[in-house]
């Protein structure tokens, strides 16, 4: 069943890849078989060549034996000529061959015969036993016969055919007679016969290193062998063959080589050969599979390149590259669109075009110290602010973080920026400074309403006493002078009187005047620079507006500067502010259960080391309330939080913001129960938080 079901679509990637596998796999195939057959061929061709070596060495080989053949026989002549002219004497004939035989060893034999053939004198080789010991000499007549005739005819040697000559043993040797006529004052007189041996002839020639690595023979025209050379025998692969014509007679000379046909690797040179296109095999897979590797390592270095891109054009800090003289090498796409020039034109431009005009000089003067070959370069976390144009010549500001541009090598080819539109942040910033302003000028306005009823109540007692001088004054005036007689002791102490009461009146308008004044002062003030001030100036400015709400609520107040008291930096409205807060929250916190005899506000400035030999100025406020509870501790500096009826909620949470703005720090701690407390609670909490100490530093030492 299933087999019958048709296979499944292939994706087209994968056909697509096979495809492209395909002409590859055939394409090696065809590398490696053109290989092979290169290889084959090489070898082939070193084996003919060898093999027309050898043949040719045996044809050099037959060839030169083919001339000692005729050298020897012309040798023979010579010596049997020299024998028929120097033997005048009987027995100077019979020296002078057994000399001849000496010094000639292939000759077996001479002999001196008359007209009529008949052996007259012979001489046998030194070297050997005697030729026809045990064959009649008879035998071989026929063609002794033949060749002196013919020598007869023509009065010149001739060579008689071969023929085989038994030994002992069953051992032969084949011998070619010659014949040459002996004349004596131009008569034929008779014959000089001398046998040539074959096989010495032979080893004569094969001394003369002829027949170091060639067997050499003579054969019959149907191939049997006559005679044959010493003992290297041929392999009959290379063979050569020459025909020696003697005068008379023929020789069919074969040279034999020993060496067969050559194997596989018969030599150096095959073998070199063989050897170099293994090598040449090799480096085409090298280079092969370099080239594979060269490839990946090109795609991987394009897709990296293309990640890259993509990262770089998918960024939206902007990016720029400025070689050594300043000019820009390169710009992302993001730092194109902050500015509104391409990238291009970036590149082109002598001076960066979002340099605003007006700033253009100083920004040049800027450039060239950073970019001075000698200058220390900035640390690139640091980075620095400054103001550029949009195309539209809209100016905002960025922050540039630089770094040096490095090459391969590790040499600085430039800078690299990272640049960044900082003109939302900014926008942001301000928004959020306007809110907290507003936010404060609210916490504010909270406290006055908080302050009106406080104030209604303060006022009310210098009011009521203005009012009561004032009735009593009126009373006195209308009282008539008591009597006449008295009457002007009586002015003079009416008057006392009345100077008294309006004394008080104006002191008790100046009192009502100074409290309106605190809260008028507070509400007034507006957003000041910070300025430097001493901690217990901070403490007396706010001390009126404490103490009017302290005293309504029974509350002592007790201050506790250290002296001299330490000076900081602040911005006196915003950190009076908290001060206020405080004080009122500790206020606030006695109101309840605390008994009158126990509440104590306590304001205190101390000094305390801090990290790095820096000396922070401490300000705390302590209250004897009842503590804060885990609870409420967890989100007592929340925004709105607050555990009281009327409150915003917002006053710690301020706080907090300014002192942090000051570059200080706010907590809290609730401290121990007091003495005699049956429930265990917290004794009251302490609010405390650090500005920078601004002091000179003799007057830290002193304090
Ligand atoms: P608000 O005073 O308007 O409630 P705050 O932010 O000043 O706002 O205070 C938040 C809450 O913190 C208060 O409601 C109160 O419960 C608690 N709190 C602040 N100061 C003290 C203190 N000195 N003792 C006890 N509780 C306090």
């Amino acid at each position: 069943m299933s087999a019958s079901a048709p296979p499944p679509p292939k994706p087209p990637a994968l056909r697509a890849a096979r495809r492209l596998r395909t002409p590859r796999a055939l394409l090696w195939l065809a590398l490696v078989a053109l290989l092979l057959a290169v290889q084959a061929l090489l070898v082939v061709l070193t084996l003919r060549y060898e093999e027309s070596l050898a043949q040719e060495r045996t044809e050099d080989v037959a060839l030169a034996a083919m001339g000692e053949v005729r050298r020897h026989a012309q040798r023979l002549l010579q010596g049997l000529q020299g024998l028929q002219r120097r033997s005048d004497q009987a027995d100077a004939w019979a020296r002078n061959a057994d000399a001849l035989l000496h010094n000639q060893p292939e000759i077996g034999r001479i002999e001196r015969r008359d007209l009529a053939l008949r052996v007259v004198e012979a001489a046998e080789s030194p070297f050997r036993d005697p030729l026809y010991a045990h064959w009649p000499r008879s035998g071989t007549d026929l063609e002794v016969e033949a060749a002196c005739a013919a020598a007869r005819r023509r009065v010149a040697p001739v060579f008689a055919r071969s023929q085989f000559v038994p030994l002992t043993g069953g051992l032969g040797v084949e011998v070619v007679d010659v014949c040459m006529p002996m004349q004596e004052a131009g008569q034929m007189v008779g014959f000089t016969l001398a046998s040539l041996l074959l096989p010495q002839l032979l080893d004569e020639i094969a001394a003369t290193g002829l027949g170091r690595r060639h067997e050499l023979s003579f054969v019959e025209g149907d191939g049997t062998r006559l005679a044959r050379s010493g003992t290297v025998r041929g392999a009959g692969v290379f063979v050569a063959e020459r025909l020696v014509d003697l005068p008379g007679a023929s020789l069919q000379l074969r040279a034999d080589a020993v060496e067969r046909r050559p194997s596989l690797i018969p030599n150096l040179a095959t073998a070199l050969v063989l050897g170099l296109s293994i090598g040449l095999f090799v480096v085409v897979l090298l280079l092969v599979r370099d080239s594979r590797r060269r490839a990946r390592a090109e795609g991987l270095l394009a897709e990296a390149l293309a990640f890259r891109k993509a990262m770089e054009d998918s960024l939206i800090t902007g990016l720029r590259a400025r070689n050594r003289d300043g000019r820009i090498v390169y710009a992302n796409p993001a730092f194109c669109a902050m500015v509104g020039w391409s990238a291009d034109e970036l590149q082109r431009a002598d001076r960066p075009p979002y340099w605003p005009p007006e700033q253009a000089d100083e920004y040049q003067r800027r450039q060239a110290e950073r970019l001075a070959p000698d200058a220390e370069p900035a640390p690139a976390q640091e980075g620095y602010e400054t103001v550029f144009m949009r195309r539209n010549g809209e100016r905002f500001p960025v922050m540039i973080y630089e770094a040096p541009l490095v090459d391969r090598v590790g040499k600085q080819t430039g800078w690299m920026s990272t640049v960044l539109d900082v003109s939302a942040q900014r926008r942001v910033e301000d928004l959020s400074r306007q809110q907290q302003e507003r936010l404060q000028a609210t916490a504010r306005l909270a406290s006055v309403g908080e302050m009106a009823s406080l104030l209604s109540h303060e006022l009310n007692q210098p009011l009521a006493a203005i009012a009561s001088y004032a009735t009593g004054s009126l009373n006195l005036m209308a009282e008539p002078a008591a009597g006449s007689a008295g009457a002007g002791a009586a002015d003079a102490d009416l008057l006392a009187m009345l100077h008294h009461a309006l004394e008080r009146i104006a002191e008790q308008a100046e009192r009502a005047g100074r409290v309106i004044k605190s809260v008028h002062d507070f509400v007034r003030r507006r957003h000041q620079a910070h300025e430097v001030l001493a901690a217990d100036l901070l403490i007396e400015s706010v001390l009126p507006l404490v103490r009017l709400q302290a005293r309504k609520s029974g509350v002592r107040i007790e201050v506790d500067v250290v002296q001299p008291p330490p000076r900081v930096k602040v911005d006196r409205t915003m950190v009076e502010q908290v001060l206020l807060n405080l004080a009122r929250n500790g206020i606030q916190a006695m109101e309840a259960d605390t008994p009158l005899a126990e509440r104590v506000l306590t304001l205190r400035v101390r000094l305390t080391p801090g990290a790095q030999g820096a000396r922070w100025v401490v300000f705390s406020v302590g209250d004897a309330g009842q503590g804060i509870a885990p609870e409420v501790a967890q989100r007592l500096f929340t925004p709105f939080f607050t555990t009281k009826a009327e409150g915003m909620g917002l006053g710690l949470s301020l706080c907090r913001t300014v002192i942090e703005q000051h570059g200080g720090a706010m907590d809290f701690e609730n401290l121990p129960p007091r003495p005699g407390s049956a429930d265990g609670r917290a004794g009251g909490t302490e609010f405390r938080f650090t500005l920078p100490l601004q002091a000179p530093r003799a007057a830290i030492a002193a304090t």
